[in-house]
């Protein structure tokens, strides 16, 4: 999945969750070699071990004892059941609060526990023994038995054969039949599932998912049966009075109705209007990552592959896609047509299912073996091309470096007009959002870029995530740190006119709320697993790869990764599967240091003559000081010093795997820089006498450093002065240099770093500071802002420099800018839109315009009427960014409604309203009003909610407004209480205050 729809900001700082990773009782459990071995079919799918101590019981004794159980279940059971059903499944109290699984054999912690637990259950006996509690007394007073387990209660108010939210591995699908009629209607749909399994241990049930769903009717090898559903945890069961035998191949059929589902996830319904203003609508699907579920009862976790054939029910009016190609068509009495899909040739995860029903043409081309193919709505059949012309040249470009052809037969792009993510890689059935994938013929290249950026991460799915697939959601970032890398590489080689960004993690990943790249700790809950889509997962991930394909010798990492695709095909992988098919040793342990703690080291360069000493510590921003991690990193240090410093052979590596090493260079060495074209994920502080040095030779020579270099050194810089290690002075001292900079990276980088201080400091009474801070900006950009050329411009990377250098200077109100801007867009409309504007300036010239009244009601007709998807998403950056407070009031509470702004629009809404003055308050309100109804909409947890948590509070500063974000979401329980990004939130403004507090009486002396 690519969750960064084009052009939405990156959340810039970000995550985690210290809660959930600390969980001591069950690491410790685990580590704990006298505990018994768990019966197979206790064993749930997860790659850590730790994880199958929450259950803690093995299945004979649960079966031989039911009827204990099941009445224990009604004791105890009931009032925790009491509690939780009324919570929605991303709520569970069960997993992070069911006393039973610390009690199953004693550590020495338990042990401690337990003797506590004894204390309090002594001093408060008689309360306790009237509460549901007292069965704390029963359960641990002699914790050397193993504890009774407490089952649900299923909606039928009989035991639920299952307490865990993970599956138990007991029973494994072959191959789903799946039949569908969606109604477009009575916006309902009926299926029936037939799913092949085979028992993998011998068990007394079928435990699988389901929700959402009515089932109206089930058969068990031809006979009928009763279905139990647990709704909390989305899981249904058929028990059986005696063993499924291991190695028995069953048959389960379901029929059932539900609704096609209203929000943007399971089998959804859409809708758009057509040239003539008509409603048309649709149905499409969203599975990753657990919401395969809602379409048709599955075992719905990744590892869990099967093959799948799929039949779909429609309206002639209508076509229906699938995965594979269809097979054939058949008329049905009621004259309806059905299509039946081949059966997939390949195993696959449950969410890569993907079907839609809709009235959408195409075009095709012929690659390889595979027929290649773009459906959009049919009046954007023209805006296709582009994307069939990437796509096939993509193609291509991974069926040689993966040395593996793309498996299936065709591959469908699809773009649906209500699509919440990017885009989604399901297996040869990609869909997107409308922006992600159509463009014109005469798009500027850089609206061009994005839809190749995103077809480029998708196609890397089809091998990395879909043919080797991780085995849980903790290891994601071995599908998306890889589909994220491998858009960048292929870009690099096959679209080299392209500007590509480098991955940014590292503001979010300084945080103490940041979590590690693989999470060893539990990833559980739906609100857990929509976590994991973080930039930490994507960018970090993608920027790891970087690091070691920089760090090996020529060849060796796309060697490994062969090795790794061919091993692991059709199967499921965790991330130390990866280190081992790159078979250097040193590669494992050093890579280890990267992913399995979260975090990044700054990097201390000290120097004494020829002695070069190098210290590594944690990057952690904190307010407090005194706070410090252990964190050691393996840190392939590479340099270039003063004598040869831009070519790649001036590169020199050394492994940093201490605290602190030396290294030698020549006294007549004038400076070092560290992280040669900035591959390595670390910061480096030079020290006062490094950083004067760096500072002088680009003062006298910008070139003798490349250009990914100089913009490391403004971005360190910036991180070094948020952690207290350099002045503001210094930085501004860096910046000094940025006068004869012309290359797009650093100036990006200086623009950003930039005008994020502003932001910050525009939010606060300041404003004689506000006014020096823009003078600053102006003084050093303003010329080069002025020089800029308002007409067509060829290059990518000038068509980047020249957008974000105009977007400031008109949004700090610069003449020469708002005036250029405004001619532009008199001349647009003067011309009745045909004079067009150069796509990289439509932001900026929008964006001018909307500030009149005159302007901003004019764009908004044109946003109703345009199909340039491109044009049409900068125009509501451009109505978004009013300062009309009551404008911003409509659009919000438009965008939310839907129609005129598909609510898929919200968070890029939400962060433009955000970055100005007038709304970032209004926002803020709007976002608390409006809780509930945007997390129906959008999951608790999901990266859109983590952006419009971070765009609404990350630019306060004041202990005012720490205090109401940390009561409003807590107020929210288990509405979005426990997400990582509301730590992020809290320690954003807690820095920010920190930060205001250590500079603004400097800033004030010295801008
Ligand atoms: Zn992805």
């Amino acid at each position: 999945i690519d969750p960064f729809p084009p052009r939405a900001s990156l959340p810039r700082n970000m995550i985690e969750n210290s809660m959930f990773e600390e969980e001591p009782d069950v690491v410790d459990l685990a580590k704990d070699s006298t505990f018994p071995a768990l019966d197979p079919d206790e064993v749930v799918y997860e790659p850590r071990s730790s994880r199958l101590l929450v259950r803690g019981l093995g299945e004979n004794d649960l079966d031989d004892e039911e009827e204990d159980y099941e009445s224990s279940a009604r004791l105890l059971g009931m009032s925790f059941m009491n509690r939780s059903s009324t919570r929605s499944p991303s709520a569970s109290p069960y997993i992070r609060q069911a006393p039973p699984r610390s009690c199953s054999r004693p550590s020495a912690r338990m042990l401690v526990v337990g003797v506590f637990i004894l204390v309090l259950v002594t001093s408060m006996a008689m309360v306790l023994y009237f509460l549901p509690g007292c069965t704390f007394t029963k359960v641990c007073a002699n914790s050397s038995t193993p504890m009774e387990l407490v089952y649900p209660k299923s909606t039928t108010g009989e035991m639920f054969p299952w307490n865990e939210l993970r599956l138990p591995a007991s029973v494994r699908p072959v191959n789903y039949d799946l039949s569908l009629t969606p109604n477009l209607t009575s916006m309902t749909f009926t299926g029936r599932t037939i799913i092949n399994m085979i028992i993998q241990h011998n068990t007394k049930r079928v435990v699988l998912h389901s929700s959402e769903i009515n089932i109206i009717k089930a058969t068990f090898q031809s006979v009928e049966v009763k279905v139990l559903e647990y709704k909390p945890w989305q899981q249904i069961a058929v028990s059986f009075p005696g063993d499924l035998k291991e190695g028995q191949v069953c048959v389960l059929t379901l029929d059932y109705t539900a609704n096609l589902s209203h929000t943007y996830d399971g089998f959804y319904n859409s809708s758009y209007n057509d040239k003539t203003g008509a409603k048309r609508v649709l149905a499409a699907t969203q599975f990753e990552p657990q919401a395969a579920r809602k379409a048709f009862p599955c075992f719905d976790e990744p590892a869990f592959k099967a093959t799948f054939l799929v039949r779909i029910t429609r309206e002639p009016e209508y076509i229906a896609l699938s995965n594979m190609p269809k097979a054939k068509t058949t008329t049905l009495p009621s004259g309806m047509l059905e299509d039946e899909f081949e059966q997939t040739s390949v195993n696959m995860s449950t969410y890569l299912v993907a079907f839609i029903v809709a009235n959408f043409t195409s075009i095709t081309r012929n690659v390889s073996n595979t027929l290649v193919s773009v459906y959009s709505v049919p009046e954007k059949k023209e805006h296709t091309q582009y994307a069939l012309d990437t796509a096939s040249r993509l193609l291509q470009f991974y069926n040689t470096v993966f040395d593996i052809d793309y498996p299936l037969r065709k591959l469908d792009l699809v773009a649906i007009p209500d699509f919440l993510a990017g885009a989604m890689e399901n297996w040869g059935l990609i869909t997107f959002r409308e922006t992600s994938l159509l463009v014109q013929n005469q798009s500027s290249l850089l609206d061009k870029q994005l839809i190749a950026n995103v077809v480029a991460h998708e196609l890397a799915h089809q091998w990395f995530g879909n043919l080797v697939t991780m085995r849980w959601w903790n290891d994601l970032w071995l599908s998306e740190g890889f589909a994220t890398y491998w858009q960048y590489a292929s870009l690099m080689t096959e679209f080299p006119q392209l500007y590509l960004e480098r991955f940014k993690a590292m503001a979010k990943d300084s945080l103490n709320s940041s979590h590690p790249v693989s999470v060893s700790a539990q990833v559980t809950t739906p609100e857990q697993v929509s976590e994991m889509f973080d930039s930490i997962t994507y960018e970090k991930g993608a920027s790891l790869l970087l690091m070691l394909n920089s760090t090996l010798p020529d060849g060796q990492f796309r060697k490994g990764l062969l090795e790794y695709l061919r091993q692991y095909r059709g199967s499921n992988t965790v991330t130390d599967d990866l280190w081992n098919s790159i078979t250097r040793e040193s590669v494992s342990d050093m890579m280890r240091t990267w992913t399995l703690q979260k975090g990044f080291p700054l990097v201390t360069v000290s120097r004494k003559g020829g002695e070069v000493t190098l210290t590594q510590e944690h990057f952690l921003l904190s307010t407090d000081n005194t706070t410090h991690t252990s964190s050691l990193w393996h840190i392939p240090v590479t340099y270039v010093n003063d004598s040869c410093s831009s070519a790649p052979s001036c590169r020199q590596m050394f492994t940093l795997r201490n605290k602190t090493a030396t290294l030698k260079v020549s006294e007549s060495v004038k400076w070092l820089k560290l992280n040669y074209m900035n591959t390595g994920f670390y910061i480096v502080h030079y020290g006062d006498e490094g950083w004067t040095a760096l500072i002088d030779a680009l003062k006298t020579d910008v070139s003798t450093l490349t250009p990914h270099d100089r913009a490391s050194l403004i971005h360190n810089i910036f991180s070094l002065s948020r952690l207290g290690r350099v002045s503001f002075r210094q930085v501004l001292s860096l910046l000094d240099y940025t006068t004869n900079e012309t290359e797009t990276a650093p100036l990006t980088e200086a623009l950003t770093q930039l005008s994020s201080v502003y932001r910050l400091l525009d939010k606060r009474p300041e404003l004689r500071l506000v006014a020096r801070m823009k003078a600053y900006i102006l003084g050093h950009f303003g010329p080069l802002m002025d020089s800029q050329d308002w007409g067509v411009e060829e290059s990518v990377s000038s068509q980047e420099r020249r957008s974000a250098l105009l977007e400031l200077a008109c949004s700090l109100g610069r003449k020469n800018c708002t005036d250029q801007a405004t001619a532009l867009y008199e001349q647009w409309t003067n011309s009745n839109q045909t004079n067009r504007i150069p796509g990289d300036l439509q932001r900026v010239v929008f964006s001018v315009a909307a500030q009149s009244d005159s302007g901003w009601l004019s764009l908004l007709d044109t946003y109703r009427l345009t199909t340039y998807d491109s044009e049409k998403r900068k125009i509501l950056q451009a109505l978004a960014s009013t300062q009309d407070p009551r404008r911003i009031v409509w659009i919000l509470s438009t965008v939310l409604e839907g129609g005129i702004i598909h609510t898929q629009e919200l968070p890029l809404v939400i962060s433009t309203v955000s970055d100005g003055f007038a709304g970032h308050l209004f926002v803020w309100d709007f976002v608390k009003e409006s809780w509930d109804r945007i997390i129906e909409k959008f999951p608790v947890g999901s990266y859109s909610i983590q952006s419009i948590v971070k765009s609404t509070t990350s630019q306060f500063s004041t202990q005012t407004h720490l205090e109401e974000v940390q009561g409003f979401f807590s107020s929210l329980k288990e509405r979005g209480s426990q997400m990582r990004s509301v730590q992020e939130a809290l320690e954003t403004i807690r820095l920010n205050q920190h930060w205001m507090d250590r500079n603004l009486a400097t800033l004030r002396d010295w801008l």
